[in-house]
Order: C-alpha cells, then structure tokens, then sequence
C-alpha cells in the first residue's frame, strides 16, 4: 500500500493519502480526527461508506493504517515517519 502523509497539519487531524491497488491512478484520504472526547479514523473510500453504514467496521486502508499506527506508537510519529521516508 503507497502511503503518504499530508504536509499541511490542521490541529487535532491528520491526514494521509493512499493509492488504491484497485483503481490505477486513484487515491484515498484517510484522516485521523482527534477531539476531545473521540479519537476515530475516517476514509473516503466507497467502502469505508458501505462499512460504515452497515457495521461500523474500517475498511482495508484503515485496517492498515492502524496497524501502522501502532507499530509507530502513535498517529503523530507515524505520520513523521512517512514524511522523513518520502523525503528521503
Ligand atoms: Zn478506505
């Protein structure tokens, strides 16, 4: 999966972009939206919005994502992390 993270940091969200392996030339953005009281990921992918209304359930960028996330102790490095690679 070909991630990138967004340059511009609005407070409390960040976002990244990703190739879908599906559709050639098309990308999804997936953000994580941190607020006082919710932490949640969102994507605009077509099945993000499928899952959602259905079951509430990520979609395989997010799936991906968190794991991600995980790995890199948290949202904030990860995102840090993608833009040292990118830049590299
Ligand atoms: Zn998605």
């Amino acid at each position: 999966m070909t991630i990138r993270a967004a340059n511009n940091r609005t407070s409390g969200v960040r976002t990244f972009y990703i190739a879908s392996e599906s559709r050639p030339g098309v990308q999804y953005v997936a953000q994580f939206i941190r607020r006082a009281r919710q932490r949640r990921w969102f994507c605009d992918c077509p099945d993000f919005k499928f899952r959602r209304l259905a079951q509430r359930r990520h979609c395989k960028h997010l799936h991906e994502m968190t794991a991600m996330a995980r790995e890199a102790h948290g949202v904030a490095r990860l995102a840090r992390s993608i833009s040292a690679n990118v830049a590299a």
